[in-house]
């Protein structure tokens, strides 16, 4: 049985992991987190039986504990429930599917621990790759991108990278060129520049090929999303952020390519289904059986490709300024679009304000060149206060 622990088992990758390890049925679930909805996690507790169990808001903790009382499994709450679920013991694999910037010290918590990561947690390398990318080094777990996109990239790595000596994580693949990330475009792609500050909450919620979480959609909306891929893609295959290339894909079927200093180009094609990439994580090396709809390309007919529009598409733009920068530049972009598209989603702000505000946020906000952990929790707090200044200020301005 391969021992997995999954932090975020609510949302939508969590779901998907716990049914890859139902579909498969030789995966036992150690650990499981979630915030606070305590109705779906009792169900996942009395079916998988972890051992320890954490939900973020204490309360909530507190009456699932009642809840389960007849079950054997610990029940622990906070952050630091969160760090206990992330290193305990028989656990081999931490899936990190927890969404936002609560998910970094429990992952740091699981490398230094030794556990092989299945990263879904964006800003986990988005704000902190400089401080994550050393310790696997040092610690010799694995990282396994969870994303379908670095998934991809990862897949077309397969025999191009080495692993390091004395340690069980990946080296540099230096055959890599460039890599080319795909992106859907998102539901707003062939939509004028103008028209984009009138759109409703409901139309960015319509994705045209991907059924995920609520603030990922509005994300694929803006093309930020794809912003955080490029930083995340940066720091898990060590290229430059120059040597990361956008490519709209509008149906979803190529997930990522990489093009190789001989000119030659491996994507990895499939159906759009998280699970693949899922299940691939947590069996990597293994390649399994995963039942479902094939690819059929004599009814595909064509797969196309586009250059993103970098001046519709600001949020785009931006992410690759904040990468050049670095430092904290990546948190503040990244902590300022999270309260942004709250706001949007609570129908505060218009779609474009989404760009505005996470442009005014990383211009002012005070550079740090080499933030640690603490520099960057603070740093998301701050930026947080920016956003809600600038939006509580300001009637009619950025934030109408
Ligand atoms: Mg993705």
């Amino acid at each position: 049985m391969k021992k997995v622990a999954v932090l975020g088992s609510t949302g939508s990758i969590g779901t998907q992991t716990l049914e890859v390890a139902r579909t498969n049925g030789d995966i036992a679930i150690t650990a499981l987190a979630a915030g606070r909805q305590i109705d779906l996690l009792e169900k996942q507790i009395r079916e998988f039986q972890p051992r320890l169990v954490c939900v973020f808001e204490e309360e909530k903790a507190n009456e699932l504990k009642t809840r389960i009382a007849d079950c054997s499994t610990k029940v622990v709450s906070g952050m630091d429930g969160l760090i206990e679920c992330a290193v305990l013991e028989e656990t081999e694999i931490v899936v990190t599917a927890v969404v936002g910037m609560i998910g970094i010290r429990p992952t740091i918590a699981a490398i230094q621990a030794g556990k092989d990561i299945a990263l879904a947690n964006k800003e986990t390398l988005v704000t902190a790759g400089h401080i994550i990318m050393p310790l696997v080094k040092e610690y010799g777990g694995r990282l396994l991108p969870v994303d379908s996109e670095h998934s991809a990239i990862f897949q077309a790595l397969n025999g191009e990278r080495e692993v390091l000596p004395g340690t069980r994580s990946f080296g540099t693949a230096k055959a890599i060129q460039k890599i080319l990330l795909t992106a859907s475009g998102g539901p707003f792609r062939l939509k004028k520049k103008e028209e984009l500050a009138n759109v409703k909450v409901e139309d960015a919620l319509k994705h045209p090929n991907w059924a995920m979480g609520r603030k990922i959609t509005i994300d694929s909306a803006t093309m930020v999303n794809k912003g955080l891929e490029v930083m995340e893609a940066k720091w898990l295959f060590d290229v430059e952020v120059d040597q990361v290339q956008v490519v709209v894909q509008p149906q979803s079927i190529v997930h990522s390519m990489v093009e190789f200093v001989d000119g030659s180009v491996i994507a990895q094609l499939g159906t759009p289904d998280m699970k693949l990439p899922i299940q691939y994580a947590l069996y990597y090396p293994e390649r399994r059986f995963l039942p479902g709809k094939r690819l059929d390309f004599w009814e595909l007919g064509s797969i196309t490709f586009e250059k993103p529009d970098m001046e519709k598409f600001k949020g785009l733009a931006l992410a690759y300024e904040v990468m050049r920068t670095g430092g904290s530049a990546p948190t503040v972009y990244n902590a300022a679009n999270e309260r942004a598209v709250a706001k949007f989603l609570n129908r505060e702000i218009g779609f474009t304000d989404i760009s505005d505000l996470i442009e005014a946020a990383v211009k002012e906000h005070r550079f740090m060149a080499n933030p640690d952990i603490a520099d960057i929790l603070n740093l998301e707090q701050e930026t947080y206060d920016f956003v809600e200044k600038l939006c509580g200020g300001k009637e009619g301005a950025a934030c109408q």
